[in-house]
Protein backbone atom coordinates (compact mmCIF):
# COMPACT_ATOMS: atom_id res chain seq x y z
CA UNK A 1 0.00 0.00 0.00
CA UNK A 2 1.15 3.29 -0.76
CA UNK A 3 -0.38 5.25 2.19
CA UNK A 4 0.25 9.14 2.54
CA UNK A 5 2.72 10.20 0.16
CA UNK A 6 4.82 13.35 0.49
CA UNK A 7 5.22 15.43 -2.10
CA UNK A 8 8.08 17.37 -3.28
CA UNK A 9 8.78 18.94 -6.93
CA UNK A 10 11.28 20.02 -8.38
CA UNK A 11 10.38 23.89 -7.90
CA UNK A 12 13.45 25.96 -7.83
CA UNK A 13 11.81 27.50 -4.50
CA UNK A 14 12.11 24.78 -2.84
CA UNK A 15 14.11 25.22 0.57
CA UNK A 16 16.74 22.49 -0.36
CA UNK A 17 17.46 23.36 -3.91
CA UNK A 18 20.88 25.17 -3.23
CA UNK A 19 21.94 22.51 -0.59
CA UNK A 20 25.31 21.38 -1.19
CA UNK A 21 26.11 17.15 -0.82
CA UNK A 22 27.48 17.75 2.67
CA UNK A 23 24.46 19.64 3.45
CA UNK A 24 22.09 16.75 2.12
CA UNK A 25 23.91 14.33 4.89
CA UNK A 26 26.40 12.63 2.46
CA UNK A 27 30.17 11.92 4.43
CA UNK A 28 33.15 14.00 3.76
CA UNK A 29 34.15 10.52 2.23
CA UNK A 30 30.91 10.35 -0.64
CA UNK A 31 31.60 13.71 -0.95
CA UNK A 32 34.85 14.00 -2.31
CA UNK A 33 33.95 10.55 -3.86
CA UNK A 34 31.16 12.80 -5.72
CA UNK A 35 33.69 15.53 -6.46
CA UNK A 36 36.17 12.96 -7.84
CA UNK A 37 33.73 12.34 -10.54
CA UNK A 38 33.11 15.69 -11.39
CA UNK A 39 29.92 16.19 -9.30
CA UNK A 40 30.48 19.37 -7.55
CA UNK A 41 26.46 20.50 -7.31
CA UNK A 42 23.73 18.10 -6.66
CA UNK A 43 20.99 17.84 -9.50
CA UNK A 44 17.63 18.75 -8.77
CA UNK A 45 16.80 14.86 -8.12
CA UNK A 46 20.14 14.47 -6.23
CA UNK A 47 18.51 17.34 -3.87
CA UNK A 48 15.01 15.63 -3.37
CA UNK A 49 16.18 12.28 -2.70
CA UNK A 50 19.26 11.83 -1.16
CA UNK A 51 18.18 13.38 2.15
CA UNK A 52 15.33 10.75 2.03
CA UNK A 53 17.14 8.15 0.98
CA UNK A 54 19.75 8.34 3.92
CA UNK A 55 16.64 8.46 6.92
CA UNK A 56 15.16 5.53 5.29
CA UNK A 57 12.60 6.78 3.36
CA UNK A 58 11.04 4.66 0.27
CA UNK A 59 11.10 6.95 -2.85
CA UNK A 60 9.06 7.48 -6.07
CA UNK A 61 11.23 9.66 -8.74
CA UNK A 62 9.73 10.67 -11.84
CA UNK A 63 13.25 12.14 -13.27
CA UNK A 64 14.21 12.42 -16.93
CA UNK A 65 16.96 10.52 -18.56
CA UNK A 66 19.91 12.19 -17.71
CA UNK A 67 18.90 13.86 -14.93
CA UNK A 68 21.67 12.09 -12.47
CA UNK A 69 19.44 9.75 -11.14
CA UNK A 70 21.97 7.13 -10.67
CA UNK A 71 24.19 8.83 -8.29
CA UNK A 72 20.81 10.09 -6.27
CA UNK A 73 20.61 6.94 -5.04
CA UNK A 74 23.98 5.32 -5.48
CA UNK A 75 25.30 7.79 -3.06
CA UNK A 76 23.15 7.51 -0.24
CA UNK A 77 23.17 3.43 -0.39
CA UNK A 78 26.88 3.46 -0.34
CA UNK A 79 26.57 5.74 2.56
CA UNK A 80 24.12 3.43 4.24
CA UNK A 81 26.41 0.13 3.58
CA UNK A 82 29.08 2.30 5.09
CA UNK A 83 27.22 2.67 8.40
CA UNK A 84 26.01 -0.58 9.04
CA UNK A 85 27.47 -3.28 12.10
CA UNK A 86 30.12 -5.89 10.81
CA UNK A 87 29.56 -9.02 11.69
CA UNK A 88 32.44 -10.98 13.85
CA UNK A 89 33.70 -12.38 10.37
CA UNK A 90 34.31 -8.44 8.97
CA UNK A 91 30.84 -9.16 7.08
CA UNK A 92 27.90 -7.24 6.96
CA UNK A 93 24.79 -8.83 5.84
CA UNK A 94 22.57 -6.41 4.44
CA UNK A 95 22.33 -6.40 0.81
CA UNK A 96 21.36 -3.16 -2.00
CA UNK A 97 19.74 -4.55 -4.85
CA UNK A 98 19.13 -2.72 -8.19
CA UNK A 99 17.08 -4.12 -10.86
CA UNK A 100 17.28 -3.05 -14.25
CA UNK A 101 15.33 -3.33 -17.72
CA UNK A 102 19.10 -4.02 -19.57
CA UNK A 103 22.50 -5.61 -19.48
CA UNK A 104 24.08 -2.20 -20.74
CA UNK A 105 22.53 -0.14 -18.15
CA UNK A 106 23.69 -2.54 -15.59
CA UNK A 107 26.95 -2.15 -16.90
CA UNK A 108 26.63 1.44 -16.60
CA UNK A 109 24.80 1.72 -13.39
CA UNK A 110 27.15 -0.92 -11.62
CA UNK A 111 30.11 1.38 -13.08
CA UNK A 112 29.48 4.73 -11.54
CA UNK A 113 28.61 2.47 -8.25
CA UNK A 114 31.97 1.18 -8.55
CA UNK A 115 33.40 4.59 -9.07
CA UNK A 116 31.94 6.01 -6.37
CA UNK A 117 32.93 3.15 -3.98
CA UNK A 118 36.66 3.05 -5.07
CA UNK A 119 37.77 5.56 -2.14
CA UNK A 120 35.38 4.47 0.92
CA UNK A 121 37.23 2.86 3.78
CA UNK A 122 34.81 -0.08 3.66
CA UNK A 123 35.14 -1.54 0.90
CA UNK A 124 31.67 -2.17 -1.17
CA UNK A 125 31.72 -5.08 -3.34
CA UNK A 126 29.17 -4.25 -6.78
CA UNK A 127 28.43 -7.34 -8.22
CA UNK A 128 27.01 -6.46 -12.19
CA UNK A 129 25.07 -9.82 -13.33
CA UNK A 130 23.08 -9.95 -16.45
CA UNK A 131 21.74 -12.35 -19.33
CA UNK A 132 23.70 -12.89 -22.64
CA UNK A 133 26.83 -13.82 -21.05
CA UNK A 134 28.06 -16.93 -19.24
CA UNK A 135 26.45 -17.16 -15.86
CA UNK A 136 29.85 -19.40 -14.36
CA UNK A 137 31.94 -16.43 -13.90
CA UNK A 138 29.12 -14.18 -12.41
CA UNK A 139 28.46 -17.24 -10.08
CA UNK A 140 32.41 -17.20 -8.83
CA UNK A 141 31.87 -13.55 -8.44
CA UNK A 142 29.34 -13.62 -6.26
CA UNK A 143 30.96 -16.24 -3.60
CA UNK A 144 31.52 -14.87 0.01
CA UNK A 145 28.20 -12.67 -1.24
CA UNK A 146 28.05 -9.05 -2.32
CA UNK A 147 26.61 -5.97 -0.58
CA UNK A 148 25.53 -4.11 -3.96
CA UNK A 149 23.61 -6.39 -7.14
CA UNK A 150 23.04 -4.45 -9.76
CA UNK A 151 21.12 -6.98 -12.05
CA UNK A 152 18.48 -7.48 -14.53
CA UNK A 153 15.64 -9.83 -13.40
CA UNK A 154 16.30 -13.23 -15.67
CA UNK A 155 19.78 -13.52 -14.82
CA UNK A 156 19.53 -12.94 -10.83
CA UNK A 157 16.85 -15.23 -10.62
CA UNK A 158 18.87 -17.87 -12.41
CA UNK A 159 21.51 -17.39 -9.83
CA UNK A 160 18.97 -17.43 -7.06
CA UNK A 161 17.73 -20.88 -8.58
CA UNK A 162 21.63 -22.21 -8.89
CA UNK A 163 22.15 -20.89 -4.83
CA UNK A 164 24.70 -18.35 -6.12
CA UNK A 165 22.85 -15.89 -4.25
CA UNK A 166 20.44 -15.45 -1.81
CA UNK A 167 17.89 -12.00 -1.52
CA UNK A 168 16.84 -12.80 1.99
CA UNK A 169 19.08 -10.08 2.97
CA UNK A 170 18.21 -7.35 0.84
CA UNK A 171 17.41 -4.03 2.38
CA UNK A 172 16.86 -1.65 0.08
CA UNK A 173 15.46 -2.29 -3.50
CA UNK A 174 16.01 -0.29 -6.30
CA UNK A 175 13.55 -0.39 -9.39
CA UNK A 176 16.20 1.49 -12.18
CA UNK A 177 14.16 2.79 -15.35
CA UNK A 178 10.72 0.85 -13.58
CA UNK A 179 8.46 1.81 -16.94
CA UNK A 180 11.25 -0.29 -19.15
CA UNK A 181 11.46 -2.93 -16.88
CA UNK A 182 7.20 -2.97 -17.11
CA UNK A 183 7.80 -2.42 -21.12
CA UNK A 184 10.36 -5.25 -21.92
CA UNK A 185 7.84 -7.51 -20.43
CA UNK A 186 9.60 -8.27 -17.49
CA UNK A 187 6.48 -7.89 -14.97
CA UNK A 188 6.37 -11.53 -14.07
CA UNK A 189 10.23 -12.04 -13.76
CA UNK A 190 9.53 -8.92 -11.10
CA UNK A 191 6.81 -10.60 -9.40
CA UNK A 192 8.85 -13.53 -8.70
CA UNK A 193 12.19 -11.61 -7.35
CA UNK A 194 9.83 -9.55 -5.42
CA UNK A 195 8.46 -12.68 -3.85
CA UNK A 196 12.13 -13.96 -2.41
CA UNK A 197 12.73 -10.27 -0.78
CA UNK A 198 12.26 -9.45 3.00
CA UNK A 199 8.78 -7.57 3.23
CA UNK A 200 10.86 -5.30 5.65
CA UNK A 201 12.91 -3.23 3.25
CA UNK A 202 13.50 0.53 1.65
CA UNK A 203 12.20 0.54 -1.50
CA UNK A 204 12.71 3.42 -4.24
CA UNK A 205 11.56 3.62 -7.55
CA UNK A 206 12.70 5.91 -10.47
CA UNK A 207 10.99 5.85 -13.86
CA UNK A 208 11.08 8.74 -16.85
CA UNK A 209 7.01 8.17 -17.00
CA UNK A 210 4.55 6.70 -15.19
CA UNK A 211 1.91 4.72 -17.06
CA UNK A 212 -0.85 3.26 -15.37
CA UNK A 213 1.28 -0.15 -15.19
CA UNK A 214 3.73 1.77 -13.21
CA UNK A 215 1.63 3.48 -11.09
CA UNK A 216 0.04 0.00 -9.74
CA UNK A 217 3.17 -1.31 -9.04
CA UNK A 218 4.86 1.91 -7.27
CA UNK A 219 1.26 1.67 -5.31
CA UNK A 220 2.06 -2.46 -4.56
CA UNK A 221 5.16 -1.72 -3.48
CA UNK A 222 6.23 2.15 -1.89
CA UNK A 223 5.17 2.79 1.85
CA UNK A 224 4.52 6.32 2.28
CA UNK A 225 7.16 7.49 -0.40
CA UNK A 226 8.39 10.57 -0.95
CA UNK A 227 7.15 11.54 -4.24
CA UNK A 228 9.99 13.23 -6.56
CA UNK A 229 8.94 15.19 -9.91
CA UNK A 230 10.86 16.91 -11.40
CA UNK A 231 9.33 19.83 -13.41
CA UNK A 232 11.30 20.75 -16.12
CA UNK A 233 12.65 23.88 -15.42
CA UNK A 234 15.33 25.32 -17.40
CA UNK A 235 17.81 23.70 -15.19
CA UNK A 236 16.66 20.55 -15.30
CA UNK A 237 15.60 20.58 -19.11
CA UNK A 238 18.26 19.89 -21.50
CA UNK A 239 19.05 22.02 -24.35
CA UNK A 240 18.00 19.72 -26.82
CA UNK A 241 16.82 21.50 -30.07
CA UNK A 242 13.84 19.15 -32.19
CA UNK A 243 13.60 19.21 -35.74
CA UNK A 244 11.55 17.44 -38.25
CA UNK A 245 12.38 17.26 -41.93
CA UNK A 246 9.76 15.69 -44.69
CA UNK A 247 11.95 13.39 -46.92
CA UNK A 248 10.64 10.64 -48.96
CA UNK A 249 11.20 7.03 -47.45
CA UNK A 250 14.06 5.88 -50.18
CA UNK A 251 15.58 9.18 -49.97
CA UNK A 252 16.62 8.94 -46.21
CA UNK A 253 20.10 7.29 -46.40
CA UNK A 254 21.63 9.81 -48.69
CA UNK A 255 19.87 12.61 -46.82
CA UNK A 256 21.31 11.27 -43.81
CA UNK A 257 25.17 10.90 -45.52
CA UNK A 258 24.31 14.69 -47.04
CA UNK A 259 23.34 16.03 -43.40
CA UNK A 260 26.62 14.02 -41.72
CA UNK A 261 28.99 15.67 -44.80
CA UNK A 262 27.66 19.17 -44.54
CA UNK A 263 26.86 19.89 -40.99
CA UNK A 264 30.21 18.31 -40.02
CA UNK A 265 29.24 16.28 -36.81
CA UNK A 266 31.32 13.98 -35.17
CA UNK A 267 28.94 11.35 -33.89
CA UNK A 268 25.57 10.52 -34.39
CA UNK A 269 23.28 8.06 -33.32
CA UNK A 270 20.97 7.36 -35.72
CA UNK A 271 17.65 5.33 -34.53
CA UNK A 272 15.94 2.93 -37.05
CA UNK A 273 12.92 -0.06 -36.79
CA UNK A 274 14.62 -3.00 -37.57
CA UNK A 275 18.08 -4.93 -36.89
CA UNK A 276 18.04 -5.34 -40.41
CA UNK A 277 17.84 -1.04 -41.21
CA UNK A 278 20.31 -1.27 -38.50
CA UNK A 279 22.66 -3.29 -40.75
CA UNK A 280 21.53 -2.29 -44.07
CA UNK A 281 22.06 1.59 -42.94
CA UNK A 282 25.42 1.17 -41.63
CA UNK A 283 26.97 -0.58 -44.26
CA UNK A 284 25.42 2.23 -47.21
CA UNK A 285 27.38 4.72 -44.51
CA UNK A 286 30.50 2.82 -44.17
CA UNK A 287 30.92 1.99 -48.20
CA UNK A 288 30.29 6.06 -48.32
CA UNK A 289 33.45 6.70 -46.16
CA UNK A 290 31.56 7.14 -42.97
CA UNK A 291 32.40 5.28 -39.78
CA UNK A 292 29.05 3.73 -39.29
CA UNK A 293 28.34 0.56 -37.27
CA UNK A 294 25.30 -0.78 -36.37
CA UNK A 295 24.14 -1.71 -32.57
CA UNK A 296 21.31 -3.99 -31.60
CA UNK A 297 20.77 -6.67 -29.84
CA UNK A 298 21.19 -9.45 -32.33
CA UNK A 299 25.10 -8.68 -31.56
CA UNK A 300 26.93 -10.78 -28.79
CA UNK A 301 27.27 -9.17 -25.59
CA UNK A 302 30.83 -8.81 -26.11
CA UNK A 303 30.21 -6.95 -29.21
CA UNK A 304 27.54 -4.31 -28.19
CA UNK A 305 29.77 -3.59 -25.00
CA UNK A 306 32.79 -3.03 -27.76
CA UNK A 307 30.49 -0.79 -29.99
CA UNK A 308 29.25 1.33 -26.99
CA UNK A 309 33.02 1.78 -25.79
CA UNK A 310 34.61 2.15 -28.98
CA UNK A 311 31.75 5.07 -29.80
CA UNK A 312 32.18 6.25 -26.45
CA UNK A 313 36.35 6.85 -27.65
CA UNK A 314 34.99 8.36 -30.83
CA UNK A 315 36.20 5.60 -33.26
CA UNK A 316 32.35 5.08 -34.39
CA UNK A 317 31.03 8.57 -36.43
CA UNK A 318 27.50 6.80 -36.80
CA UNK A 319 25.94 4.28 -34.86
CA UNK A 320 22.94 3.37 -36.20
CA UNK A 321 20.69 1.22 -33.58
CA UNK A 322 17.58 0.11 -32.85
CA UNK A 323 15.64 1.45 -29.53
CA UNK A 324 17.99 -0.93 -27.83
CA UNK A 325 20.29 2.09 -27.17
CA UNK A 326 17.35 4.30 -26.67
CA UNK A 327 17.47 4.25 -22.48
CA UNK A 328 19.58 4.92 -19.93
CA UNK A 329 22.82 4.74 -22.20
CA UNK A 330 24.52 7.35 -21.85
CA UNK A 331 27.37 8.86 -24.30
CA UNK A 332 28.91 12.24 -22.66
CA UNK A 333 28.56 14.56 -25.00
CA UNK A 334 26.54 12.78 -27.87
CA UNK A 335 25.44 16.02 -29.52
CA UNK A 336 23.16 14.98 -32.28
CA UNK A 337 20.40 12.09 -32.62
CA UNK A 338 18.37 11.41 -35.44
CA UNK A 339 14.94 9.37 -35.72
CA UNK A 340 15.82 7.91 -39.78
CA UNK A 341 12.73 5.85 -38.27
CA UNK A 342 10.33 7.28 -36.23
CA UNK A 343 9.96 5.56 -32.87
CA UNK A 344 6.65 3.48 -31.89
CA UNK A 345 5.60 5.57 -29.16
CA UNK A 346 5.58 9.16 -28.12
CA UNK A 347 7.84 7.81 -24.74
CA UNK A 348 10.11 6.11 -26.87
CA UNK A 349 10.44 9.65 -28.77
CA UNK A 350 11.18 11.37 -25.35
CA UNK A 351 13.91 8.62 -24.16
CA UNK A 352 15.46 8.46 -28.13
CA UNK A 353 16.15 12.15 -28.00
CA UNK A 354 17.56 12.09 -24.32
CA UNK A 355 20.69 10.85 -25.59
CA UNK A 356 21.46 13.94 -26.28
CA UNK A 357 21.88 16.78 -24.07
CA UNK A 358 22.44 15.50 -21.42
CA UNK A 359 23.61 16.75 -17.59
CA UNK A 360 23.51 20.17 -19.28
CA UNK A 361 25.20 19.94 -22.82
CA UNK A 362 23.25 21.01 -25.90
CA UNK A 363 22.05 18.80 -28.15
CA UNK A 364 20.47 18.13 -31.67
CA UNK A 365 17.16 16.12 -32.47
CA UNK A 366 16.11 15.17 -35.66
CA UNK A 367 13.55 13.56 -37.60
CA UNK A 368 12.86 12.04 -40.86
CA UNK A 369 8.70 12.30 -41.49
CA UNK A 370 7.82 10.54 -44.63
CA UNK A 371 4.50 10.44 -46.03
CA UNK A 372 3.54 7.24 -44.14
CA UNK A 373 4.99 8.33 -41.03
CA UNK A 374 3.21 11.91 -40.89
CA UNK A 375 0.31 10.88 -39.10
CA UNK A 376 2.19 9.17 -36.15
CA UNK A 377 4.84 12.04 -36.12
CA UNK A 378 1.79 14.27 -35.12
CA UNK A 379 0.47 11.76 -32.89
CA UNK A 380 4.08 12.37 -31.60
CA UNK A 381 4.28 15.56 -31.21
CA UNK A 382 0.63 16.00 -29.69
CA UNK A 383 1.19 13.64 -26.47
CA UNK A 384 4.81 15.35 -26.14
CA UNK A 385 3.02 18.99 -26.71
CA UNK A 386 5.42 19.51 -29.69
CA UNK A 387 4.60 21.41 -33.00
CA UNK A 388 7.64 21.32 -35.24
CA UNK A 389 7.85 22.95 -38.72
CA UNK A 390 8.65 20.26 -41.12
CA UNK A 391 11.57 21.64 -42.81
CA UNK A 392 12.73 20.39 -46.57
CA UNK A 393 16.11 20.27 -47.63
CA UNK A 394 17.14 20.97 -50.72
CA UNK A 395 17.60 18.41 -53.36
CA UNK A 396 15.87 16.19 -50.55
CA UNK A 397 12.43 17.69 -51.34
CA UNK A 398 9.54 15.02 -50.94
CA UNK A 399 7.70 14.03 -53.58
CA UNK A 400 5.09 11.91 -52.03
CA UNK A 401 2.02 13.28 -50.43
CA UNK A 402 1.31 12.26 -46.31
CA UNK A 403 -1.40 9.47 -46.61
CA UNK A 404 -3.77 9.42 -43.76
CA UNK A 405 -4.05 6.30 -42.06
CA UNK A 406 -7.08 3.76 -42.21
CA UNK A 407 -6.98 3.20 -39.04
CA UNK A 408 -5.27 5.56 -35.67
CA UNK A 409 -3.30 2.21 -33.94
CA UNK A 410 -2.32 0.48 -37.42
CA UNK A 411 1.65 -0.42 -37.14
CA UNK A 412 3.37 2.42 -38.90
CA UNK A 413 5.54 1.33 -41.95
CA UNK A 414 8.99 2.05 -41.49
CA UNK A 415 8.23 1.32 -37.47
CA UNK A 416 8.89 -2.07 -37.15
CA UNK A 417 5.56 -2.94 -37.13
CA UNK A 418 4.19 -5.95 -38.78
CA UNK A 419 0.76 -5.96 -41.00
CA UNK A 420 -1.67 -8.86 -41.00
CA UNK A 421 0.03 -10.36 -37.81
CA UNK A 422 -1.53 -10.42 -34.22
CA UNK A 423 -0.36 -7.89 -32.13
CA UNK A 424 2.12 -9.00 -29.83
CA UNK A 425 2.25 -8.45 -26.57
CA UNK A 426 4.42 -5.71 -26.79
CA UNK A 427 2.74 -4.17 -29.75
CA UNK A 428 -0.15 -4.03 -27.04
CA UNK A 429 1.61 -2.07 -24.85
CA UNK A 430 3.28 -0.16 -27.12
CA UNK A 431 -0.61 0.85 -28.47
CA UNK A 432 -1.33 1.74 -25.30
CA UNK A 433 1.28 3.93 -25.00
CA UNK A 434 0.31 6.01 -27.85
CA UNK A 435 -3.12 6.16 -26.45
P1 LIG B 1 22.06 9.72 -15.08
O1 LIG B 1 20.76 10.47 -15.20
O2 LIG B 1 22.26 9.07 -13.77
O3 LIG B 1 22.25 8.76 -16.25
O4 LIG B 1 23.25 10.80 -15.20
C1 LIG B 1 23.42 11.58 -16.34
C2 LIG B 1 24.79 12.22 -16.40
O5 LIG B 1 24.92 13.25 -15.44
C3 LIG B 1 25.97 11.30 -16.18
O6 LIG B 1 26.92 11.55 -17.18
C4 LIG B 1 26.52 11.69 -14.82
O7 LIG B 1 27.90 11.46 -14.77
C5 LIG B 1 26.17 13.16 -14.76
N1 LIG B 1 25.95 13.67 -13.39
C6 LIG B 1 25.27 13.06 -12.40
N2 LIG B 1 25.23 13.83 -11.29
C7 LIG B 1 25.89 14.97 -11.58
C8 LIG B 1 26.20 16.17 -10.84
N3 LIG B 1 25.78 16.35 -9.59
N4 LIG B 1 26.90 17.13 -11.48
C9 LIG B 1 27.30 16.96 -12.77
N5 LIG B 1 27.06 15.87 -13.52
C10 LIG B 1 26.35 14.87 -12.94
Amino acid sequence: MSGDANHMSGDANHMSSDASFAQLGLSEVLVSAALTQGFSTPTPVQQQAIAAVLQGHDVQACAQTGSGKTAAFALPLLQKLQLLEQDSLGRQPDMALILVPTRELAAQVGQVLRDLAQALPRRCKVAIVFGGVSINPQMMRLRGGADVVVATPGRLLDLVTHNALSLSDVQTLVLDEADRLLDLGFADELNRVLALLPPKRQTLLFSATFPPAVQALAASLLHQPLLIEIANTPQTQPAITQRAIAVDAAQRTQLLRHLFKTNGWQRVLVFVATRYTAETVAEKLYKNGIFATPFHGELSQGARTQVLDEFKAERWEVVVTTDLASRGIDIAQLPVVINYDLPRSPTDYTHRIGRTGRAGETGLAISFVTADSEAHFALIEKRNGLALVREQVEGFEPKELPVKPAVDLAPVPGTGGIKGKRPSKKDKLRAAGLR
